[in-house]
């Protein structure tokens, strides 16, 4: 099932989620409807935010990116409760974009390397190293399990130039190929 898309400004992408427990209803058929939703938006990640849902779940697929990362090829991943144990201090920019930003491409400055630890959708714990445009993606999609938006990362110069852009996505004045909650 396709779930409508949450857009900057709604103030569900502002609040930290919440951890969620192996009751938790659904959780599969949760994630299946998320990776549904972000294939048809043909974005590389999703958070359960912006599906209107407070909780700390998310899923990615970075495929796509396999021609110019080859980290990225077949990581299809649903994670819950994930947590950031170790960043690297090298960093590196990357031009980001996000299905709640409709229309915004800027670069983010990311640590390389993040260490994880994730929950999959069994329950199972994990805990792995990520690099590259596995980290960067991750990283993304945790932010925002935070309660932060990629364009509240960019300096204050670049924030004022997309200020324009940003209040038309506050109004929903942005048109979309996706459907997102108005
Ligand atoms: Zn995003």
């Amino acid at each position: 099932m396709i779930l409508p898309i949450v857009g900057y400004g709604h103030s569900i992408l502002r609040k930290k989620t919440q951890d969620i427990t192996k009751d938790y209803p659904q959780i599969k058929e949760l994630t299946e409807n998320m990776f549904e939703t972000m294939y048809k938006a043909n974005g590389v990640g999703l958070a359960a935010p912006q599906v209107n849902l407070p909780i700390s779940v998310l899923v990615i697929d970075t495929d796509v990116f396999k021609g110019s990362y080859p980290e990225g090829e077949g990581w299809k991943i649903a994670m819950i409760n994930p947590e950031i144990i170790e960043s690297s201090s090298d960093t590196w920019a990357f031009e980001e974009g996000c299905l709640s930003v409709p229309g915004i491409h800027e670069e983010v400055l990311r640590p390389r390397e993040v260490k994880v630890r994730y929950f999959d959708t069994d329950f199972n714990e994990h805990e792995e190293i990520l690099s590259g445009i596995r980290a960067r993606v991750f990283q993304h999609e945790f932010d925002h399990l935070q309660g932060k938006v990629f364009v509240e990362r960019l300096s204050n110069i670049k924030r004022a130039f997309l200020k324009k852009k940003l209040k038309d996505i506050e109004q929903n004045k942005i048109r979309t190929d996706y459907k997102m909650i108005k």
